[in-house]
This record gives structure tokens, C-alpha cells and sequence, in this order.
């Protein structure tokens, strides 16, 4: 009986505690943008959660949380405080903790922010360092994030794609706060208008920071390929190549048309599999989701999970030797050929670029 009691009085004390979270938000919308930032430079993704966080609600303040640590930390806080007008406050979290993107004390530092500023929402982009450390971040708050958000159509109700974007699905929020969202930044387009004047930059104090973060992942490396060619997630064009190129040195024809083209490579995950190419450029379900004005496919099937992450693209162009290909059903301009005779004469006949 007393055990009972306990426990009503527990549910009792944490439904009050859950109906006093819901009334800060109805009167504050205020939102936590987790912030990705490299050499400097907050990462486009990252201004792309700013985006729609302000479609959350007009009145909405929205803070830019960055973690790291040196000099290239505090360019990169310069650049958050002047990226996008809707930014109100610019918070910094500087400690050789954060020296490395590592989920652990990235979620610890939500943790610590959010039970001081009570954030409404929390919004990262979809990308690898929001999917590692926004559900860490959340299990700590104690909610259920709502991931790869395409729609914001309310403060609590959003569009995600299920079915390996075969559908749409909308949900409506109604756990605790914070609501927790991951954002595809292909749907949230950044313009070009930028802060007039800076926002505020300020410290996140670290003097209560949990010390115990090891955690059970430790930074080993991180490797990329040095390229002069635009991310492959903010690129204007993509050029992919699938197994049909059938080797790495084939592949080159590729790489040669995306140069020709001022266009980022993509792959498919059995290109990827295959070895023509590293799996930084697997486009699909279990790779980047892009969507650019013009997206050129040779030697590619059109797999569902492949579909899955270019579909939106605006222009879509397809070249395979199969009329049957999947990828026709969803290409504006299909051509039924030999991708060895035609990508040649393409780069043959385009200019170079400038
Ligand atoms: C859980 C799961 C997740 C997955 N995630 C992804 C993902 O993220 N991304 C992804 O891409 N795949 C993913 N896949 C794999 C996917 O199912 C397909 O196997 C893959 O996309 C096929 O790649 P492809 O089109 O290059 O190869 P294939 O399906 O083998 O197609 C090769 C195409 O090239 C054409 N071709 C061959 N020679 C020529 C030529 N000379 N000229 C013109 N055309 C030619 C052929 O007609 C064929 O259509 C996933 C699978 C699973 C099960």
C-alpha cells in the first residue's frame, strides 16, 4: 500500500513538473540550434536549422549553441553571430572537451544548457554529428526526438518522410519539452541575408560540467578527401556514378564531367561496396540525402534506398542501358544508352570550367 503511494505520488509530482515545462513553452518560444562549424566557418547545414527553427514561430528566440576549442572556435562563433538575421544570441562552449565531435560530452553540454535556459526546442541538421548526438542528447532530457523533419507546419507538428521516403508522414508532438528535432537541411534553403548587426556572444559556464564524460567512445581520426569540388550536400549539381562504371578507374570519367560541370561526385552504395570511390559519396537511405537543381545518374539502377536520397533533386537525368531501369520513373530526361560512349562525348563537348 505504501509502495502504491509512493509511486502515485511520484506520477503525481512528475505530472506537475510536465505541466509546468508545457506553460514555459506556450508563453517563450525559444529554441537551442545545435551548431556544427569547420575551419572557421559554421557549417550551411547548421544556418539550415536556424531556417526552420524560425518557421517554428514568428516570436521565436533562437540561440546558437557551439562547442570546441581555439582560435577557430571564435571565428566560427563571429560567423554564427552574423549567419542569419533570425539569430538572437550566440553561446559558446569552449574546453579541449569538445575538441572533437564526440556524442558524450556534446549531450552532456544540451544537458547542462537546457536545465539552465529551458529551451522549447532543441534542432540539429540530419547530418552525422546531429543524428550522433541529438538522440544522446534527448534519452539524457528524457524525450523522443522527432528525426529527418522536411515540414515545420506548427510549433508541435512536423512532415517526415517513412518508407524510405515513399510517403510523408505528420506527427504531432505532445511529449515533454524540449521538442527535439532533427531537419533535413535540403528543405530548409538558407538565402543569402545575413545579420546587419552581430548577434551577442556568450560563454557557457563549464565550472558545474560533469568531469566524468569518457564515455565508451574515444576520437581515433577523422579522414577526408582533399577536393576542390562543392560539398556533395550543398552542391548546385551532382554527378553519380553506380556499378555500371564497373571500376575505380572508370570512375574517373565521373569525377572528369563533375569538374567539367563545377558539380560534386556521388556514388551508390554498391559503387561504394565495389571500391570505386570512398563512402563519404553514398547517396540513399544509409548515405547523404541531396537535393540539387540538377542531378545527373549514369549507371545507376534507381534502388528504392537510393531514391531515397535524391528524389527532390529539382532536375533529374538518367543514363542507363536498361529502358526498364528503375530510375527512369523518376527522371525528367532519360537517355537509353552506353554511359562508356556517352559521358566521353559529354565531357568532349562541354566547355572547361572557368
Ligand atoms: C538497408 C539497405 C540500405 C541501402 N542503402 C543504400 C543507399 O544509401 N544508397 C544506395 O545507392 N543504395 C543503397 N542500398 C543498395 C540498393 O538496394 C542497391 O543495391 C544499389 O543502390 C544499387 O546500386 P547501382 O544502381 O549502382 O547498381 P545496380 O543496381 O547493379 O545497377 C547498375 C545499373 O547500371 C546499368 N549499366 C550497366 N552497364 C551500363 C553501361 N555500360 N551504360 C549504362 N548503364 C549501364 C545497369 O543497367 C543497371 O541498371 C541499400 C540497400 C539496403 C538493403
Amino acid at each position: 500500500m505504501a509502495i502504491i503511494e509512493v509511486m502515485l505520488r511520484s506520477l503525481r509530482s512528475r505530472s506537475i513538473v510536465t505541466a509546468s515545462r508545457r506553460i514555459t513553452t506556450l508563453r517563450f518560444a525559444s529554441t537551442l540550434v545545435l551548431t556544427e562549424h569547420d575551419g572557421g566557418s559554421v557549417k550551411s547545414s547548421s544556418v539550415s536549422a536556424v531556417v526552420a527553427a524560425r518557421s517554428l514561430s514568428e516570436d521565436n528566440s533562437i540561440a546558437m549553441l557551439l562547442a570546441g576549442s581555439g582560435p577557430s572556435l571564435q571565428e566560427a562563433a563571429a560567423h554564427a553571430a552574423s549567419c542569419h538575421p533570425s539569430v538572437s544570441q550566440v553561446l559558446v562552449a569552449d574546453s579541449d572537451k569538445f575538441k572533437y565531435p564526440l556524442a558524450e560530452p556534446w549531450a552532456k553540454l544540451v544537458e547542462l544548457v537546457q536545465q539552465k535556459d529551458e529551451y522549447s526546442h532543441i534542432i540539429a541538421a540530419s547530418s552525422s554529428f546531429g543524428k550522433n548526438i541529438l538522440p544522446r542528447a534527448a534519452s539524457l532530457l528524457d524525450v523522443s526526438p522527432i528525426t529527418d523533419v522536411v515540414e515545420i507546419s506548427g510549433s508541435h507538428q512536423f512532415v517526415r518522410p517513412i518508407y524510405a521516403g515513399n510517403a510523408l508522414c505528420t506527427v504531432r508532438y505532445t511529449g515533454d519539452l524540449p521538442c527535439m528535432l532533427t531537419i533535413r537541411s535540403t528543405s530548409f534553403l538558407v538565402s543569402t541575408e545575413a545579420r546587419s548587426v552581430a548577434a551577442p556572444i556568450s560563454q557557457v559556464d563549464l565550472s558545474t560540467f560533469n568531469e566524468d564524460i569518457a564515455g565508451r567512445s574515444r576520437y581515433v581520426s577523422h579522414s577526408t578527401q582533399d577536393t576542390e569540388r562543392p560539398d556533395l550536400g550543398n552542391a548546385r549539381i551532382v554527378v553519380t556514378g553506380g556499378r555500371g562504371l564497373k571500376s575505380a578507374e572508370n570512375f574517373r570519367m565521373i569525377e572528369k564531367l563533375a569538374e567539367k560541370l563545377g558539380a560534386a561526385v556521388g556514388a551508390t552504395r554498391a559503387a561504394v561496396d565495389a571500391g570505386f570511390v570512398p563512402n563519404e559519396l553514398q547517396i540513399g537511405q544509409t548515405g547523404k540525402i541531396v537535393a540539387p537543381e540538377l542531378y545527373m545518374a549514369f549507371g545507376v539502377s534507381g534502388a528504392i534506398q537510393h531514391l531515397a536520397g535524391m528524389r527532390d533533386s529539382r532536375v533529374i537525368v538518367a543514363v542507363n542501358k536498361d529502358s526498364d531501369a528503375p530510375i527512369f520513373q523518376v527522371a525528367d530526361y532519360g537517355l537509353v544508352g552506353d554511359l562508356f560512349e556517352i559521358v566521353p562525348e559529354l565531357i568532349k563537348k562541354l566547355p572547361e570550367a572557368k
